[in-house]
């Protein structure tokens, strides 16, 4: 099913992500992962795609696995910044092959090496894949979204611009970039809105399970940690233990908030650990009005 047909029967969305295990890996080792995440009944499931297009055939395979053995819908990330026409071209061929309805279009980040220049005939950004979707395919486009904006932009405002030609090429809702204050969240809702892009949009939740994570992040993303989770990390940086489950509370308090605020989605983050997802999602079964066997029975 088209992940923008699901906003019209249900409120919001709860979706999980997940990345294809690593090149010499199994690519079954995360079979096992989908199964227990399949059981607390998301929405959809997202499948990474490695920077350059590194995991193409098991974002696909995986997201074929997700949408036809489990009969869940799934969502392939593809990235075109390394492509050409061609290798997107033939994406799009393996995702109708595979029964495959959605995908969430970016540009990726660029490769790190001085040497590279892009394909001739490929696509600068996401706006330009995300036309190049709508023109010649039948499928559901998501885009990324950035309430904290993206580092390559000037500021919010120039972001937001940007998204509304995202919007206006074509894409049927949104995902967010992680983030850790709310607050900034609803302010950038708010300009979106303004700007005129009524799309649906899903909000990222990351929960923090280990400091190394939350550098790996900050470079990355350049988010902003808000005080009460800089604590958190500060008390707790040397206790693995006790920072997890804080980085758990923290990631369920920021959930109850935006659904009481009244977001369209979650998507969770799952870094492949169902654990986490697990207890993010039964702190919040009745919530989402959904029973869990494990809420039933307690
Ligand atoms: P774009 O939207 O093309 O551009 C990024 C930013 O650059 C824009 O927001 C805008 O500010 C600026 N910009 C670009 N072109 C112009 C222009 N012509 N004029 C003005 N401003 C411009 N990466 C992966 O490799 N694999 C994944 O699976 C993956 N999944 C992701 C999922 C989500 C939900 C998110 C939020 C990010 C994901 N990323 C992934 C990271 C993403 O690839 C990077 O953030 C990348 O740097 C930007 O991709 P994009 O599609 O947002 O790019």
């Amino acid at each position: 099913m088209k992940i923008k047909d699901k906003f019209k029967i249900k409120n919001p969305l709860i979706s999980f992500e997940i990345f294809p295990p690593k090149a010499n890996y199994p690519v079954d080792t995360i079979y096992d992962s989908i199964d227990e995440l399949y059981s607390l009944y998301p929405d959809f499931m997202s499948v990474t795609y490695g920077a350059g297009g590194s995991t193409k055939d098991r974002t696909i395979e995986i997201s074929s696995h997700i949408q036809n053995k489990c009969n869940l819908t799934s969502i392939a990330h593809v990235t075109c910044i390394s492509s050409s026409r061609n290798e997107i071209n033939n994406i799009i061929n393996s995702l109708k092959k595979n029964n495959i309805h959605n995908v969430l279009a970016l540009r990726g980040d660029y490769p790190k090496d001085a040497a590279y220049t892009p394909p001739n005939d490929g696509f600068k950004n996401s706006v330009e894949l995300i036309e190049y979707l709508r023109k010649n395919t039948n499928l559901c486009i998501g885009a990324a979204c950035y309430p904290e904006k993206h580092p390559e932009a000037y500021d919010l405002n120039a972001d937001i611009d940007f998204l509304k030609r995202k919007a206006d090429s074509g894409a049927d809702f949104l995902i967010t970039q992680m983030f850790f204050d709310n607050e900034l969240f609803y302010d950038f809702y708010d300009k979106v809105h303004k700007k005129g892009i009524n799309l649906p949009i899903i909000t990222g939740i990351m929960p923090i399970l280990n400091k190394n994570q939350i550098n790996t992040i900050l470079n990355l993303t350049g988010n902003m940690i808000p005080v009460k989770l800089r604590r958190i990390l500060d008390k707790y940086e040397n206790n693995p233990v006790a920072l997890t489950e804080a980085g758990i509370s923290y990631a369920i308090s920021q959930t109850i908030d935006l659904l009481s605020w009244g977001v369209d989605g979650i998507h969770i983050y799952t870094m492949n650990k169902p654990s986490t997802a697990k207890k993010i999602l039964g702190s919040i079964s009745a919530i989402r009005g959904v029973l869990t066997n494990e809420s039933k029975s307690s």
